[in-house]
């Protein structure tokens, strides 16, 4: 095991912020330095994992993070890391973390009409960051806490998001501040706006897209007699708002940018998911039989995802088979690691495992960093005992994804199978920490160590030990 990539962006020794963030009781500082914004982000990034909100779909959030990556390239701060998550609520509405944490819900995702429509919100969302709105309001607290810091950025957003708790989040926090936020609230949206839209043309979508959601979130405000979508809440749309993005792009010509696969495939899982397997096969054999709706390919991958749910194994095997060859007749579709997940999801329920290694092996060489697929292949490894070659596969994968949780569980099942028990409660150690749970953590580190090894890997125990404590220590403060 490598050391812990954790301790990187949570470090609280003296060198990074010491007890709590120097300085915060001195209401002049308006600045984060980006170690403490990153720091507040991935705090409250700990919490949100550990909420049933997260939405757990590493195809989901792999296609956000491609799509965010795209952008970000074209912003202000490129070389700055973010991270793209869904978050299981049908509520319309998408929000930004200090150090890039952007978190978009499941209702925006069914709600955007186009792949340029959700490009356009995280532009938005993404100018909130290099902007350091969030960050500002809360550099202005008087915290002395990165937990608690932590704590106000997930009320402010929750207070956007729900005036109820709006209200709870008020009485908790200084009215000054409070009101120094709402002062800045309109300058800040039309300031993501005016970048949003920036990086929006930059990366080639089309910046029609930006004023079109935001008239049709008004639309359904409108039919909704006032109960506002809470996108609208979080970032407040004026008149003069919405005519001011009409102004920017009304003048530059009309481009129709076609949407990716993948963007179709993520909306039809969320489409099944809100739907029983029976309602989903025949939503999706409606929407192929008559051809009234959606692309036909999407449409029935859908159907595909839908029939395996309902163990209709063959009939999915089936559809499976006309899935590949209508989308051979999209040059652009021909590709998709989302397509080969599913093949491999179907070829498991056929239970011939041999066959079924045997295509993992190709489908992973294909597309190593699909995620989804590496955990599938991972757990037939290990189901048929090939625990050595699931290490090797998984090693590899936590280089590329050191905080995946996923991982380290399948790679303590491997070591596991392997009687390697240092390694194995080194890698569970690791997945408690990346889901906040540091004392499972810490007890874990205590077993590694009681199982014995090498003088290099109890060294390194010991240091990972060390550092979850002062972690602990410093997240007991207030
Ligand atoms: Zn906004």
């Amino acid at each position: 095991m490598n050391k812990l990539p954790l301790l990187l962006l949570l470090c609280f020794s003296p060198c990074a912020v010491g007890d709590g963030l120097p300085d915060l009781g001195d209401i002049s500082q308006t600045v984060l330095t980006p170690l403490q914004e990153r720091q507040i982000g991935q705090q409250s990034m700990l919490q949100i994992r550990a909420s049933r909100q997260f939405l757990d779909d590493a195809e989901i959030n792999d296609y956000l993070n491609q799509l965010g990556y795209r952008l970000v390239e074209n912003s202000a701060e490129p070389g700055q890391s973010f991270e793209f998550f869904a978050i299981n609520d049908y509520n319309i509405n998408a929000f930004a973390m200090p150090g890039g944490f952007i978190g978009v819900n499941s209702g925006l995702l069914l709600t955007v009409q186009s792949e340029s429509e959700l490009a356009a919100v995280l532009s938005h969302e993404i100018a909130h960051v290099t902007q350091h709105h969030l960050a500002r309001i809360i550099a202005g607290q008087q915290s002395d806490g990165l937990a608690s810091m932590a704590a106000l950025a997930i009320a402010i957003l929750a207070a956007r998001n729900n005036p109820q708790a709006a209200e709870a989040a008020i009485v908790s926090m200084q009215a000054r501040t409070m009101q120094k936020r709402l002062d800045f609230t309109r300058t800040h949206e039309q300031e993501a706006d005016r970048i949003g839209l920036d990086i929006l043309q930059k990366s080639n979508f089309s910046i029609h897209a930006m004023p079109e959601f935001l008239n049709r979130l008004q639309r359904a405000t409108q039919l909704l007699e006032g109960h506002a979508p809470s996108y609208l809440r979080t970032h407040p749309i004026t008149g003069d708002r919405v005519a001011d993005i009409e102004n920017r792009v009304y003048k530059l010509p009309y481009r129709l940018v076609p949407d990716s696969l993948n963007f179709q495939l993520v909306r039809t899982k969320l489409i099944a998911a809100q739907k029983t397997a029976p309602d989903a096969i025949a939503y999706f054999n409606d929407a192929l039989g008559a051809q009234k709706h959606g692309n036909p390919v999407a449409q029935r991958y859908g159907l595909v995802g839908a029939l395996l749910r309902n163990n209709e194994v063959n009939r999915a095997a089936q559809e499976l088979a006309v899935l590949r060859i209508q989308a051979k007749s999209y040059p652009l579709y021909r590709n998709s690691p989302m397509i080969e997940t599913l093949a491999g999801q179907v070829k498991r329920a056929e239970k011939n495992d041999a066959a079924a290694l045997a295509f993992y092996r190709t489908a992973v060489e294909n597309f190593p960093q699909h995620r989804a697929l590496i955990y599938d292949y991972a757990d037939l490894l290990l189901q048929n005992s090939h625990a050595e070659t699931a290490s090797q596969l998984l090693t590899e994968q936590l280089v590329r994804h050191p905080s995946d949780v996923k991982l380290y569980d399948l790679q303590a099942r491997a070591y596991a199978m392997q009687n390697k028990r240092l390694e194995q409660h080194h890698a569970q150690a690791y997945s408690y920490a990346w889901q906040g749970n540091l004392y499972a953590a810490i007890e874990q580190l205590e077993l590694a160590k009681q199982a014995g090894g090498s003088f290099y890997q109890l060294s390194t125990l010991e240091s990972d030990l060390r550092e979850l404590r002062e972690m602990l220590e410093a997240r007991g403060k207030p």
